[in-house]
């Protein structure tokens, strides 16, 4: 059946160039690394020569293939889109079962929705996962995928992780009872809010250990950073990483862009996205269903004051300055890492070009890029800055305008998207990456009003806390990994 109630209308689903390309590999980056099936790059992660795996070819899919999905739920554009990239490296029903269990928690029966703002202007609602951020929509894959295929391989990993606070719960509530994964985050003790605090230590799974390291953020990241470093340990416990390099996360992006873009009328119609960014990852989404054949027209990219991007956009040169606090914490970035997957495409997949321009990068602080890439850049992509006065002023204005409460991250993109707009009638997409209740204090100076957490997340603030306080210290929390994790027996 189609999936909608009571329809009866009997539908097999398209799935489009997945016997024409049952062999996709990924290649890095960097062209020094052999390359894989998604199975083998979504364990990976970050390639062996410091790449990153983008498919050796992009699967595109023919305008009928897209306007057969057009009107279908969710999950039966995630397998669509998803079959071809995941090639033969996970069987239908397999991926069938991972795709609807990813998105059954979800608050929206939509699991996406979008919400019209204004003439032509759209607000794609990413936060309706468990964590209430944009992250779930590919980490709930993510973490099922990685399960399926270490179950299959009888392998273990542990997960290691270090949050400020708004992110280690999205990479929590991806690897909670998966048989295959334990999980570590370690944030800084007493410097994450009570939510960000709860969303981490509330959650009721034996292979969640949540630590809260008597230091700072830096600490926390210098420590898994030392854990990774230590090669003895890092084979023992089989460390690995979810982090938004992984090709997966990528691809489960993808996703939304092509339910958002048929909702609109592709792939007849032409639709644009604005994309609150901070390390290229959901834009580069964007850019990779455009690229599967999506009429996207342009590509807007928000920033806060940290803006490497939107100055890249102006001036063509990529120039590192120090990382200043903001609003919008989650794009609070010094380089984008996933950027490079773009520039790959911009040097006309050179790995030995990207290899160079990365470590001249690195050595320099700076990249200046070629005229005929800066062009190419432009003709797609346009950036926008947006400071902590203009973010909380579009909040009161939403708000004013429409009674809608949005948080920092998803007010810079809707701002960014009013601003290069220009004069096109084409639909354009402000992606909301966080509901409001996760940044309530923002949203309360804007407006006055206290957006509350949804009701699903309610007993979160009175629910048993588990957390591990250690000293900053790498043999006090390798100790603990090694005593909790499953790999260690
Ligand atoms: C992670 C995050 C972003 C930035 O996304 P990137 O993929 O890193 O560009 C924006 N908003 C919120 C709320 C986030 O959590």
């Amino acid at each position: 059946m189609c999936g909608l109630p009571g329809c009866g209308r009997a539908a097999t689903l398209p799935r489009p160039s997945a016997k024409d390309i049952t062999q996709l590999q990924y290649v890095s980056t960097r062209g020094k690394a052999p390359a894989l099936g998604f199975d083998d790059a979504l364990l990976a992660g970050l390639a062996p020569d410091g790449g990153l795996y983008v498919p050796e070819l992009w699967p595109h899919f023919a305008e009928a293939t897209w306007a057969e999905l057009a009107g279908r739920p969710y999950g039966d554009v995630a397998k669509a889109v998803l079959a071809p990239l995941i090639g033969d490296a996970i069987e239908d029903e397999a991926l069938d079962a991972i795709v609807a269990e990813s998105y059954a928690g979800f608050g929206h029966a939509a699991v996406a929705p979008l919400k019209q703002l204004g003439p032509g202007e759209w607000l794609l609602e990413l936060f309706h996962g468990p964590t209430l951020a944009f992250k779930d929509y590919a980490l709930q894959l993510v973490g099922r995928l990685f399960d399926h295929v270490l179950t299959k391989r009888g392998q273990h990993v542990t997960i290691v992780g270090a949050t400020s606070g708004d992110t280690g719960s999205a990479a929590i509530e991806a690897c909670r009872d998966r048989n295959a994964i334990d999980v570590f985050i370690l944030y800084p003790h007493g410097r994450v809010s009570e939510v960000q605090r709860r969303q981490m230590t509330t959650v009721a799974a034996a292979n969640v250990h949540t630590i809260a390291v008597e230091g700072t953020f830096d600490d926390c990241q210098d420590l898994v950073k030392a854990m990774f470093a230590d090669a003895v340990f890092r084979e023992r416990m089989r460390l690995s990483a979810v982090n938004s390099i992984n090709w997966a996360r990528i691809a489960g992006q993808i996703v939304y862009y092509a339910f958002a873009a048929l909702s609109l009328g592709a792939p007849s119609r032409k639709v644009s996205f604005a994309v609150p960014t901070g390390n290229f990852g959901n834009v580069f989404s964007a850019y990779a269903a455009r690229r599967m054949g999506l009429p996207i027209e342009r590509l807007v990219i928000g920033t806060n004051r940290n803006d490497i991007l939107a100055r890249l956009l102006t001036t063509g040169e990529m120039t590192i300055e120090g990382v200043e606090p903001t609003l919008s914490p989650s794009m609070d970035i010094q380089v984008s890492s996933n950027f490079e997957r773009l520039l790959f495409e911009l040097m006309g997949r050179d790995g030995a070009a990207i290899a160079a321009a990365m470590a001249q990068f690195r050595r320099e602080g700076s990249l200046k890029l070629g005229a005929a890439q800066f062009k190419e850049l432009t003709g797609l992509f346009a950036g926008a800055r947006v400071d902590d006065e203009t973010t909380l002023a579009t909040i009161r204005r939403i708000h004013e305008s429409t009674g809608e409460l949005v948080d920092p991250h998803t007010a810079i993109g809707i701002r960014a998207a009013e601003a290069r707009r220009g004069c096109s009638a084409t639909p354009m997409v402000a992606l909301g990456t966080a509901h409001p209740a996760k940044f309530p204090d923002a949203v309360a100076r804007a407006t006055g009003i206290r957006p509350p957490l949804p009701a699903r997340l309610g007993d979160m603030m009175t629910a048993p806390e588990r957390l591990t306080v250690l000293p900053n210290d790498l043999k006090s929390v390798q100790n603990f990994v090694r005593t909790k994790t499953g790999a260690a027996s």
